[in-house]
């Protein structure tokens, strides 16, 4: 059986304050439940976060270097980040992928340097609407697939979450269809099972991310492929990320 894992990502929203108020709402809103948790907050807030000794809430970055350290301004490692309770990094979001022109190798670095020092990555894949249009699909997330775990060994992918978004229903509103997830999610999974097996494959957590709220996380979670969901801007206040935690209630 695959555990749950719900995360949030929040941007680039909250000061620390802001944060600290969040956190300790959301662990109190979600200490009972079986879902694994994680929130994503900016750079500048994980100290904070991490100084409150959350039991039930884990932390998790937006981002890292593919550096391990050095003369790279502007940039956060992956040491800085387990120093401040990080279990888990988000890697190759589409937001970075896109305005910060981040590659399929460049991700693969980053995944590869997370697992060296034991941080969980959680890797975005996902195709834009023109991909979708034009039958797509199957093939960009393939590909962005086996890009993400290239000489990945299978010890350590068990320890990957894979976030499947399709861009087009990131903060639109709009969301794939829980059926249309849970196909390509099947496909993300049949790669997975063919770069290491399948025994591997059906270890692998795989979310959907994309417009996720509490009216439609229910429906999400019930299709047999679906083990989480990368949540955005749903996420931002406790009452509606703790509904999307306690689906299944
Ligand atoms: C995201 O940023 O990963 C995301 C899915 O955002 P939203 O839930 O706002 O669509």
């Amino acid at each position: 059986m695959r555990k749950p894992i719900i995360a949030g990502n929040w941007k680039m929203n909250k000061t620390v304050s802001e944060a600290i108020e969040l956190c300790r709402n959301l662990e109190r809103a979600v200490h009972d439940s079986d879902v694994e948790v994680v929130v994503c907050p900016p750079f500048t807030a994980l100290s904070a976060l991490c100084a409150l000794g959350m039991k039930k809430v884990k932390l998790g970055a937006q981002n890292m270097s593919n550096m391990e350290k050095g003369a790279f301004t502007g940039e956060v490692s992956v040491v800085m980040l387990q120093d401040v309770c990080c279990n888990y990094v988000i890697i190759g979001h589409s937001e970075r992928r896109q305005i910060f022109n981040e590659t399929d190798q460049l991700i693969n670095q980053k995944a590869h340097l997370a697992l060296k020092y034991g941080l969980k990555p959680i890797i975005c894949v996902g195709e834009t609407l023109v991909q979708r249009r034009a039958n797509e699909t199957e093939k960009v997330v393939i590909n962005q697939i086996k890009a993400a775990f290239h000489e990945i060994p299978q010890d350590r992918a068990v320890n990957v979450v894979v976030a499947y978004e399709p861009i087009w229903a990131i903060g639109t509103g709009e969301t794939a269809s829980a059926e249309e997830a849970n196909s390509v999610i099947g496909t993300i999974r049949k790669t997975l099972a063919q770069i290491y097996d399948s025994k591997t494959a059906n270890q692998m957590r795989i979310q959907y991310g994309g417009s996720v709220k509490p009216e439609n996380i229910k429906e999400l979670m019930a299709q047999p492929e679906i083990d989480g969901a990368l949540v955005g801007g749903a996420s931002l206040n406790a009452e509606d990320f703790s509904a999307i935690v306690h689906y299944n209630e």
